[in-house]
């Protein structure tokens, strides 16, 4: 039913642990991803949704499938812990998609591991529905993102702040090697280890560099280049990840951990919902900054790689790559949030602004972009910038700036809608959908599910979704569910 090919387990001691699943009892099969699982060639069709809860909880493990916890450390909120690892989640092995690309197919949320310190290794339902949701949304925006395959219900109830019944999703990725990987054995010193990490890498994800110092350089450069774009993507659609720890940080540039992560409703460059997130560390505008430390940290594991003889060589030669760091952002930035209003990034200035005004007015960032179209098909003035002279004016001169360029108003509007959606995961949406889940009616977690596969498109079923909360609807607060 999967084609198992596994490459990890080949690595050597110390990168993972063999781990068989932990035993439990599923209660039923919330969701289950029949496009990815079509998508990873997999064969579940004779199967019923019984048989495929057994098999997505671990308890029916199929041929070829060789459970481990991998290895990581990480930087969490600046602070270093060299010993994080999987502690509730199992690779159960690899096999390949369509695109001719190996994936990892990972349970979250299945029982403790050899790297669970004090924790359950366990997953409430909430925060398995947020992933599933969150994380399909981000494929069907076209962010390169981890993917879910499949959400099963078990019989447990977890406690957390509050109690709620168990789950395990199924998460497809390129890879789960991070940050925070490299750093485990980097911090042992171990720096054979981290060649052979670097090397596997290569071979995995970046197949066309080289073994050697200028392939370990060009590395951190490509995992910047991927990084940068994803950022300058979760920027472009308000996304706000709340917890950038370099353990969270793919080496494959895909968005991991769905965690206290939220879409803002009105524009807030200084926007922070996670609860533990005191200091705004992981804010939204702070997104790029951060990145940019988290990369700070992987050139430092690289470094005795690309000359262990001549260290302040080495270190020339990862500065030399980080120093196009901020040129490469700002030039991304410029370009994908010009677009959004149809401009190119010469002409950026006028997007700032609107941002500064978007903010002033407390104006919702996603359907913002989608009245500003429809105001120049329509050829009227949006009736959220109607309130204020100030919006008014600018819709005004942004108006002349596309006329000037002779652009065509319609094609300007069509081109707008197909890169900002109209549909996103609405925190407060997403906690209804949770609440009604734990109370056994999964209507709403399906219909945002449907909804969010065409997010550009404007659909009659459920488009009561894309409105923002109302003021007693609103959430200010996500918690990383752990
Ligand atoms: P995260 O916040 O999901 O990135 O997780 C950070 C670290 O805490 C990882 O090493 C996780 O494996 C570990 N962790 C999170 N939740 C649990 C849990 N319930 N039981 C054991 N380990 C956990
Ligand atoms: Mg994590």
């Amino acid at each position: 039913v999967i084609k198992f090919d596994n490459s990890y387990t080949k690595l050597p001691q110390g990168f993972f642990a063999a781990q068989k699943p932990v035993s439990v009892t599923p209660h039923a099969l919330i969701a289950f991803n029949q496009d990815l699982a079509k998508f990873l060639q997999m064969n579940f069709e004779s199967l019923s949704s019984a048989e495929l809860a057994q098999i997505f909880t671990g308890q029916t493990l199929l041929p070829g499938s060789e459970p481990i916890a991998l290895a990581y450390a990480g930087h969490q909120f600046g602070h270093f812990n060299p010993q994080l690892g999987d502690g509730r989640a199992l690779l159960l092995g690899e096999t390949f998609g369509e695109d001719g690309q190996r994936y990892d197919v990972q349970l979250k949320g299945s029982g403790r591991t050899p790297f669970s310190r004090g924790g359950d290794g366990k997953s409430q339902l909430g925060p398995v529905l947020r992933e599933f949701i969150v994380s399909e949304a981000f494929h069907h925006l076209r962010i390169p993102t981890t993917r879910s395959l499949a959400a099963v219900q078990t019989e447990e109830t977890i406690f957390r702040m509050s109690t709620q019944p168990g789950a395990i999703l199924t998460r497809v990725a390129l890879s789960h090697i991070r940050i925070g990987t490299f750093e485990f054995f980097a911090k042992q010193q171990d720096f054979s280890k981290v060649r052979t990490l670097a090397d596997y890498t290569i071979d995995r994800l970046y197949p066309d560099l080289t073994h050697d110092a200028e392939g370990y350089a060009e590395l951190l450069n490509q995992v910047m280049l991927r990084q940068v774009t994803l950022i300058n993507h979760w920027l472009s659609v308000g996304f706000i990840h709340g917890v950038m720890n370099t353990d969270n940080c793919t080496i494959s540039g895909q968005t991991i951990d769905f965690g206290p992560c939220a879409f803002m409703d009105e524009y807030k460059k200084e926007k922070v919902f996670s609860s533990i997130d005191r200091g705004g560390r992981y804010a939204y505008g702070h997104q790029p900054r951060i990145l940019f430390w988290n990369l700070c940290r992987l050139a430092e594991c690289l470094i005795p790689l690309i000359d262990g003889q001549d260290l302040k060589r080495a270190v020339r030669t990862v500065e030399k790559v980080l120093e196009n760091y901020t040129s490469l952002h700002e030039t991304r930035y410029q370009d994908v949030m010009s677009q959004k209003i149809g401009l190119s990034s010469d002409q950026f200035d006028v997007l700032h602004k609107l941002l500064g005004l978007m903010e002033k007015h407390a104006l919702d960032f996603t359907l913002t972009f989608r009245d500003l179209s429809e105001a120049l098909q329509k050829d009227t003035l949006p009736e959220s910038f109607a309130k204020s002279s100030e919006l008014n004016t600018w819709f005004t001169d942004w108006k002349s700036t596309l006329v000037a360029q002779k652009l065509s108003l319609t094609e300007v509007a069509e081109d707008m809608d197909r890169i900002n959606p109209l549909y996103i995961p609405r925190n407060h949406q997403i906690e209804h959908s949770i609440q009604l889940a734990c109370e056994g009616d999964y209507r709403l977690f399906q219909d945002m599910n449907a909804l969010l596969k065409n997010p550009f498109t404007q659909q009659l079923e459920h488009h009561e979704l894309h409105a923002p909360p109302l003021v007693e609807e609103r959430i200010t607060e996500t918690f990383c569910g752990t």
